[in-house]
C-alpha cells in the first residue's frame, strides 16, 4: 500500500514549508487510488490530478477536509463518497457523489472500507476511515477527539493509525450543552495505540504546535513517549511511504 500525503496541515492560520496544505492522503494499491479529504488549501498539483483517481472520500464538512462547503466546484468528477451529514452541512455538493452509513462496510476495488462515527464536531458530526488493502489494515482519522463506538472495535486488526496531530500536549477539548467536541492530543493518540496494539503512528492535520514551534523538538518528545512501542513520524506535504505493516523511522 502507497500512501502519499498532499497535505498535512489542519485549521490554523499559520503554515510552513512542510505542512502548506489541508491535509489529505491518497492511498494507492494494485492500481487503485483513493483520495480521503480534499480541503479549501490544496496544491494545485492534486487538483490538476484529482480526476485521474479512482474516488474519493470524504470524513467530514469542514472546509479543510471537503471544499464544498463554501465552494462550487464541478472539476472533480470521481465518485465522492460521504456521509449524509456531510452532504446536508454544506452549501455546495461535488457532481457525483455517493452517501455511506457509518458501521457498515464498503468496498471500493478491493478495499473494505468502514466509517466509524468520530467525536469531533457538534455542527460537522466526523467519521474516521478504515481501510482494508491487501496485506494491511490502516485508519485514517484527521480529527478526532474519540471514537464514538468502543475502540475495541474500531481498532480491530488495525496496524497503522493516520491521526489528528492538532495539539501536542495543549488540551482542544470543548464543552457545549454537556457534549464534548475539539481534538485528542497526539500524547492521548499514542496512548491509544499502545493500548489497542497500534504499532504504526503517523501524525498529520499538524496544528499550531507542529507548524509554527520546533517540530523536531515535539518529535523527540513524541518518540520518548512511544518509548518504541509504537512506531511514530509526523507526515509533511508530499511525503510518500510504501507501507507494509511497518513505517521505516
Ligand atoms: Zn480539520
Ligand atoms: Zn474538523
Amino acid at each position: 500500500m502507497k500512501l502519499f500525503f498532499a497535505g498535512t496541515r489542519g485549521e490554523i492560520e499559520e503554515e510552513n514549508k512542510r505542512h502548506k496544505y489541508h491535509s489529505s492522503l491518497i492511498i494507492n494499491e494494485k492500481k487503485l487510488s483513493i483520495l480521503i479529504d480534499i480541503g479549501i488549501k490544496h496544491s494545485e498539483d492534486l487538483y490538476n490530478k484529482v480526476n485521474q483517481l479512482d474516488a474519493v472520500m470524504i470524513t467530514h464538512a469542514h472546509p479543510d477536509h471537503y471544499l464544498w462547503t463554501i465552494k462550487a466546484d464541478d472539476h472533480l468528477k470521481a465518485l465522492v463518497y460521504l456521509t449524509e451529514n456531510t452532504l446536508l452541512y454544506s452549501k455546495y455538493k461535488p457532481k457525483n457523489y455517493k452517501v455511506i452509513f457509518p458501521d457498515k462496510p464498503f468496498f471500493i476495488g478491493h478495499f473494505e472500507i468502514t466509517a466509524y462515527d468520530v467525536i469531533h464536531s457538534l455542527r460537522c458530526p466526523a467519521v474516521c476511515y478504515k481501510i482494508k488493502g491487501e496485506n494491511s489494515q490502516i485508519i485514517y482519522a484527521p480529527d478526532i477527539l474519540d471514537t464514538v463506538s468502543p475502540k475495541e472495535l474500531v481498532f480491530k486488526g488495525v496496524d497503522l493509525l493516520v491521526a489528528d496531530g492538532s495539539s501536542y500536549n495543549v488540551s482542544l477539548v470543548r464543552k457545549r450543552d454537556g457534549n464534548l467536541f475539539g481534538h485528542a492530543m497526539i500524547k492521548t493518540i499514542i496512548n491509544w495505540c499502545k493500548k489497542y496494539y497500534i504499532k504504526n503512528l503517523i501524525i498529520t492535520h499538524c496544528g499550531k504546535q507542529i507548524v509554527s514551534g520546533n517540530e523536531e523538538e515535539i518529535y523527540k518528545n513524541i518518540l520518548e513517549i512511544a518509548d518504541n512501542i509504537v512506531n511514530v513520524i509526523i507526515a509533511y506535504d508530499g511525503m510518500e511511504i510504501n507501507y507494509d505493516k511497518t513505517i521505516v523511522l
